[in-house]
């Protein structure tokens, strides 16, 4: 196998895509691993029953292979699972994408690796985290001690369900005394036929939307989802993205073996009619240039996609994820 290097955005990188858009692939998620050591109330994951794994030797040889058809490596979402499980794989595989996020849930120590966006997922204040974790009891106290890092890029993924939708102005005022970057609120995805205990209707969705909408005047962007796709995000448009989904069309994903997963990560028992996931709505931004350039001038980003702009950098100043 030849040996790799980290990569790097170049002007000619932004170049292209302010002139053609993103290319296929540009951004994704691999699934780490099929371990986790939590058991989340909303996780879809578990339900897809994986219990192998590539090796990182077969993973770097699979990054390789694509090198070769001329995949982009843009932005990784590494997810699992819980990828710090697996932390030599991202540590190696990371250095093939341009911009990466670890999608974490914080249990596990925070390697220093100050390229990176850490997703540290924390759905409530601590009654309402052990309500959607089931986690022991301190968990929650050693994850804020772990998470709350000065020399990391660290954000938060909230995911709003019927359980914890209470706290959202709470988990503002308590996190934003702290060194994350901020929160991403999203909405609980739920599989088809499933999640009605979990699952916000539309009206109940709309009115959180303009609560978070309201909550930007005294948190400005420590709400880390910008205006312009929490209103795509509701019940109006919200529909008719995710009806034709785009991300399928500009994303990649693959689970712990190696096989793509189709049509995202949350492969294909996900209810797509009812998707609370930011990714169709940013992937949105990303096809349709008129809307991506004010998203880039705003600076309104962050997060999975957002990856994109928070690396964009001189590549003299930080290597970007
Ligand atoms: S931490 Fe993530 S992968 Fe693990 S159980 Fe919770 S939602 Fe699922
Ligand atoms: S709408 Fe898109 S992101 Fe949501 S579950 Fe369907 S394919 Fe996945």
């Amino acid at each position: 196998m030849s040996s790799y290097s980290a990569n790097t955005w170049t002007v000619s990188d932004y170049l292209k895509v302010g002139l053609k858009g993103m290319p296929q692939g540009c951004l994704g998620g691999i699934d780490v691993t099929y371990r986790c050591n939590l058991t989340c109330r909303h996780c879809y994951f578990m339900k897809q029953n994986h219990h192998h794994e590539l090796s990182v030797t077969e993973w770097l040889a699979r990054f390789e292979a694509l090198k070769k058809q001329n995949f982009p490596f843009m932005i990784c979402g590494w997810i699992g699972g819980e990828p710090l499980l697996r932390k030599e794989l991202v540590e190696q595989g990371k250095r093939y994408f341009k911009s990466n996020v670890v999608f974490t849930n914080g249990t596990i120590d925070l390697p220093y690796w100050p390229d990176v966006t850490f997703s540290v997922s924390i759905h409530g204040t601590e009654h309402y985290y052990y309500e959607m974790t089931g986690a022991k009891p301190g968990t929650y106290q050693r994850i804020k001690k772990n998470v709350d890092r000065v020399d990391l890029d660290v954000v938060l993924a909230f995911c709003v369900t019927r359980l914890n939708y209470y706290c959202i102005e709470d988990m503002l005022e308590e996190w934003s005394k702290t060194a994350v970057k901020g929160i991403v609120f999203e909405f609980y995805t739920p599989m088809k036929g499933e999640g009605e205990g979990l699952w916000l209707n539309w009206e109940e969705r709309d009115r959180i939307i303009d609560k978070l909408l309201a909550l930007k005047e005294k948190y400005g962007r420590f709400i880390y989802v910008s205006d312009r796709v929490y209103r795509l995000m509701k019940s109006g448009p919200a529909q008719r993205i995710t009806n034709n989904c785009p991300f399928p069309k500009i994303g990649f994903s693959y689970d712990p073996m190696g096989n793509p997963k189709f049509p995202c990560q949350l492969g294909p028992m996900a209810d797509c009619s009812r998707c609370g996931c930011i990714l169709p709505f940013y992937s949105t931004l990303l096809t349709h240039r008129s809307l991506l350039i004010p998203e880039f001038a705003n600076s309104a980003y962050r997060t999975f996609v957002q990856a994109f702009t928070t690396r964009a950098r001189p590549v003299s100043v930080q290597q970007l994820h």
